[in-house]
């Protein structure tokens, strides 16, 4: 065994974060958790696994559930095609695996919404498996203990950071090194300034010896997100409002209040809502505005009420919905203000 994998090893033995899916050997729950994790920080993750585990505990519950119970139990976690890979992925797993997880990282690629660092990852927690599992984390780690200084963006510089990341793999406990490499990642070789004071591979590491650590990795810099500007309607229908099940790739399957691109005055909102929408809503009033970040985009959002007569249909593609029920519904987080004040009943307080 690498003497750094050694040292590394011995530090996890008393440092590793406790998780609700530590520990865990079965390769659903694992890949459950890493799918979480993706994007989405531990804290935030922990309560969601627990509740998702106990409503799907096994690939065979996830596949036979409808969409709308998994996009339901992930609400709020955000990038939702994830929950939908999942289940898509479940159900490859019931139907081409006879519902056990297949052990090879190669056949664990096959499936849906599974990458490379998530099959190394489950490979080498469940069964094993000597892989090294690379992700953002363990990119930087490798990265400042080579003192290595190319994108790892770039295919070839990628390679080589896996090239160096197997090499610290061990025949036994492969799952507890790739586990303590990404502690390590997030809890002391952090970005920017690292720890290093307190990391158990200072001895072996380049770049803290070079004093180049808080340089590395060499990332290219990330482009601002792209602002986008909605006006939202929160339509009054007696007790019921209008909601919108999305078909785009961003956010599909989730619920949404009609949302029109471009700030609008009041009027040209009651006349796009009129002709286009051919609900007659009239006399907009103002009901505040939210703003959400995405990765890559930024809603800006101006929020408007309005009541519509009680034999208005649904425009198609949209539901009346009680508003006592919205509660029930899968909805993203940037429609967590205005689900809000209708759920407060503002909306009743400003509208005639
Ligand atoms: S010594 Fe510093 S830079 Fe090197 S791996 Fe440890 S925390 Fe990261």
């Amino acid at each position: 065994m690498h003497p750094a994998t050694e040292a590394l090893l011995r530090w996890y033995d008393g440092n590793a974060r406790e998780m609700p899916w530590r520990g865990i050997r079965d390769p659903y729950g694992i890949w459950v958790s890493e799918i979480m994790l993706q994007q989405t920080r531990v804290d935030t993750v922990r309560d969601y696994f627990v509740r998702f585990m106990r409503r799907f505990p096994t690939a065979k519950a996830l596949a036979e559930a409808p969409e709308e119970d998994v996009l339901k139990m992930w609400e709020g976690l955000g990038y939702y095609s994830r929950a939908r890979n999942l289940q898509r992925g479940a159900r490859q797993i019931l139907e081409d695996y006879g519902g056990e997880m297949p052990r090879d990282p190669e056949e664990l690629r096959r499936i849906r919404g599974i990458g490379p660092y998530t099959s190394c990852s489950i490979a080498s927690i469940a069964f094993g498996i000597p892989v090294p599992a690379v992700d953002g984390n363990v990119i930087r780690v490798i990265s400042r203990l080579r003192n290595y200084t190319g994108n790892p963006m770039e295919p070839k510089s990628r390679r080589e950071i896996e090239r160096m990341a197997a090499e610290l793999v061990p025949a036994e406990r492969a799952g507890d090194h790739n586990q303590a490499m990404m502690d390590l990642g997030a809890t002391i070789c952090v970005p920017g300034t690292p720890d290093c004071g307190r990391c158990p591979l200072r001895e072996f590491c380049e770049a803290c010896r070079a004093g180049t650590a808080e340089s590395l990795p060499r990332l290219p810099k990330a482009k601002p997100p792209r602002e986008i500007r909605y006006d939202v309607l929160l339509l009054r229908r007696e007790d019921q409002t209008l909601l919108r099940r999305r078909t785009e790739k961003m956010l599909q399957g989730l619920w949404c209040f009609p949302m029109a691109e471009g700030f609008r005055t009041e009027e040209e909102l009651g006349k796009y809502l009129n002709i286009r929408m051919k609900l007659p809503a009239e006399d907009l009033k103002t009901a505040g505005r939210a703003r959400h970040v995405f990765t890559h985009q930024v809603w800006l959002m101006n929020l408007y009420a309005a009541r519509v007569p009680a034999e208005t249909p649904a425009p198609e593609g949209y539901a009346w919905i009680p508003v006592d029920r919205l509660a029930e519904m899968a909805m993203p987080a940037a429609m967590r203000i205005p689900r809000e004040i209708l759920q407060r009943g503002e909306t009743e307080d400003i509208l005639p």
